[in-house]
């Protein structure tokens, strides 16, 4: 009896989406199936580790410099312990250089929610200034699924849509393994990013094709083993938070 209903269970309990290849499906493309949504308990407003390297404690942009020519000062504006995008100061990425990382970033779209798809609480977390995990505001907000709000940008669409509506606090913890070249340039290993969503699942070892860009799959291109973390502007007041990092020990 009790296998009975144990099998009546695994039948009925539908199992979490399996993570695609990203060549499965043309860039962009907006029949491309959308995620489910789950709405999560809320934010997972993890405190810093004792040894994590902290990027934004609430008070200034010290670790930061402005991503736009050779660097300077940071142009977003501090409000409420937290950092602004000041839409036309451009991006913004960390005065230090950081390979393999755990990674949490909370985050804030801005509301009342202005503006649709992808102009709506747009900016992105970019690993190594390459590798962007996207931001955007994607509650009741369509846009094709590999450009929402957890997706790999332009690769995969995040497993869920474990979004929170605009205005509140959201949370992602990240897992990234930078990608390894050989001697000649050429890749040996792609980069890798786990990422959880106000602490869903939203991508699992998910293998990158290549850099981020925008329409087009670029292909890699090598470059050093560390790189700084860069914030995006994308022209909308989305705003961040308790920003840390822990550096990974290289794998074998
Ligand atoms: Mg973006």
């Amino acid at each position: 009896m009790r296998l009975v209903v144990a099998a009546v269970l695994f039948a009925t309990v539908p199992p979490l989406s399996a993570q695609q290849s990203p060549t499965d499906w043309p860039i962009h493309d907006l029949t491309r199936p959308r995620p489910t949504v789950v709405h999560p308990g809320g934010p997972a407003e993890v405190r810093p580790p004792a040894d994590a390297v902290i990027l934004f404690n609430g008070t200034d942009l010290s670790a930061w410099e402005a991503q736009r020519d050779s660097g300077g000062p940071a142009g977003w504006r501090i409000v409420d312990g937290a950092m602004e995008v000041v839409p036309g100061a451009g991006g913004i990425r960390t005065r230090a250089a950081f390979g393999d990382v755990q990674l949490h970033v909370e985050w804030m779209a801005p509301a009342p929610p202005r503006g649709t798809g992808q102009d709506r609480g747009n900016s992105g977390v970019f690993l190594m200034e390459r590798y962007e995990v996207q931001v955007l505001d994607s509650w009741e907000n369509a846009t094709y699924a590999d450009g929402q709000a957890g997706a790999v940008y332009g690769q995969y669409p995040p497993l869920v849509n474990a979004s929170l509506p605009p205005g509140s606090w959201q949370s992602y913890d990240i897992v990234f393994r930078r990608p390894r070249f050989d001697g000649e340039g050429k890749l040996t290993v792609p980069a890798r990013l786990t990422v959880f969503h106000n602490g869903v699942l939203v991508q699992e070892e998910a293998l990158l094709i290549g850099p981020t860009s925008h329409k087009v799959r670029a292909p890699y291109e090598a470059h050093p083993d560390r790189l700084p973390i860069a914030l995006q502007d994308h022209d909308h007041p989305v705003r961040f938070r308790n920003i840390w990092v822990r550096p990974l020990t290289d794998q074998p």
